[in-house]
């Protein structure tokens, strides 16, 4: 059944020290449940690993043409969204996606949020190829009827051991620590599984998260939302596998690849502002795979690095001095009814540094994890960079200055 959703209520906020109570499940949008947006309907589509065939590029290229504005957002997630969809649309879209293989499981549509190194396998780097754990883990979590009652934001971070990912705030985190080893962290625990059982325990581990939400009754989405005493308890996969509890890891960090050729037969692209159209998606084919990224890109795997020329003059940012790596923005006006300005309008390119982040309200949507400058509209036509007051015309200035200064602590790690 297609449904078309109200934009989403905010959460009331908790008081200090209390709980959070979740009244109600997520009102994330998905490919079957469509958000409204001022800028007609939106579909996100959960993609594991970013993950798309080069039919899959193809026919989502066309999607975006025929039903929407023909253009196509990554989000932080490395998830794809259709915006401008007409009313009703639905109806031919979940077809075309099914027909690519794009809905494997339609009740498990929007729990299937698997972040995994985009980069593995492809470059020499990482101690295991993340990308096949990450199959293995949609197919299980698709063929289980519990599974579907997990939240649309409830994530699993599958990490090659070049510490990508461990940062973006998996539910589930999974690093490989050496060829046939892997950890397996969730809510301050961790146990060491064998690489073959990865994907089982990411599983056992989510469907313990899931008996904790039930016993603790808040409705909780995310494993941090657990209240005291009703914590998730990764010993529970030691009873589903032979796993050995270990203690808390300190979880590798490591930087996301630049853009630019990935090993001799792959390359990494950022799309500006996080935003493709149907032609600069075509554009990265031919392709065994493309794989969209937590940093609004596409890893291209099985092509020629030589191709990158190209893809600059498609309007892909190739290099990491290209003013625009970094820059980040949310939807804001005209598609959002609660932005202030039309950030995306209003974002400026820079001198590489600090990734910047432009958002219109206080939500701060799609926001990248880990330290960076935030650029808030404010009322009356300005903006706040890192809190400060600046006015439209001096916002060049001023980000460049907050992007490259030397910062002493990170000031925004949320
Ligand atoms: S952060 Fe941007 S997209 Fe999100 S609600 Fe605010 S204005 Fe809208």
């Amino acid at each position: 059944m297609l449904a078309a959703m109200p934009p989403p209520v905010p959460p009331p906020t908790p008081a200090p020290g209390a709980p959070r109570v979740r009244e109600r499940g997520d009102a994330c949008p998905g490919a079957l449940r469509l958000h409204s947006a001022d800028d007609g309907h939106l579909a996100r589509l959960r993609l594991p690993a970013g993950r798309l065939t080069a039919r899959q590029v193809e026919i989502l290229a066309d999607a975006a043409e025929a039903l929407g504005d023909g253009r196509i957002s990554i989000t932080s997630r490395g998830n794809a969204e259709l915006r401008g969809l007409a009313d009703g649309c639905g109806a031919e879209l979940a077809p075309l996606l099914a027909e690519a293989g794009l809905l494997p499981s339609p009740t498990h549509e929007r729990v299937r949020n698997i972040v995994a190194s985009p980069a593995s396998g492809l470059d020499g780097l990482g101690t295991a190829d993340v990308q096949l754990w990450a199959r293995e883990l949609d197919e299980r979590l698709c063929a289980a009827p519990w599974a579907a009652g997990l939240s649309g934001r409830f994530l699993f971070v599958l990490d090659d051991g070049r510490g990508d990912v461990t940062g973006l705030g998996g539910d589930v985190t999974l690093v490989a620590v050496a060829p046939d080893a892997a950890l397996l962290h969730m809510g301050g625990r961790a146990v060491r599984v064998a690489a073959a059982d990865a994907p089982r325990a990411a599983l056992a581990a989510a469907r313990a998260f899931l008996s904790a939400a039930r016993a603790a009754g808040t409705g909780a989405w995310r494993v941090r939302e657990l209240p005291e005493g009703h914590e998730a308890d990764v010993r529970d996969v030691r009873k589903a596998l032979a796993a050995e509890e270990v203690p808390e890891p300190v979880l590798p960090q490591g930087p996301p690849p630049a853009p630019g050729p990935l090993g001799p037969a792959a390359l990494h692209v950022l799309a500006p502002l996080g935003r493709l159209t149907a032609a600069r998606l075509r554009a990265l084919l031919p392709a065994d795979e493309v794989r969209l990224t937590p940093w609004r890109g596409a890893v291209v795997a099985g092509t020629d690095p030589a191709r990158l020329p190209a893809l600059e003059a498609h309007g892909l940012i190739t290099r990491p001095d290209s003013p625009w790596a970094g820059v980040s923005a949310c939807t804001g006006r005209p598609g959002c009814a609660k932005s202030l300005a039309d950030v995306r309008a209003d974002a400026v390119p820079g001198r590489p540094g600090l990734p910047v982040h432009y958002s219109g309200c206080e939500r701060r949507c799609g926001h990248p994890h880990g330290d960076r400058v935030d650029v808030l509209a404010a009322p009356g036509g300005g903006y706040l960079v890192d809190g400060v007051p600046v006015a439209r015309t001096d916002l060049a200035r001023a980000v460049t200055t907050a992007r490259t200064a030397p910062r002493t602590a990170p000031r925004t790690t949320r």
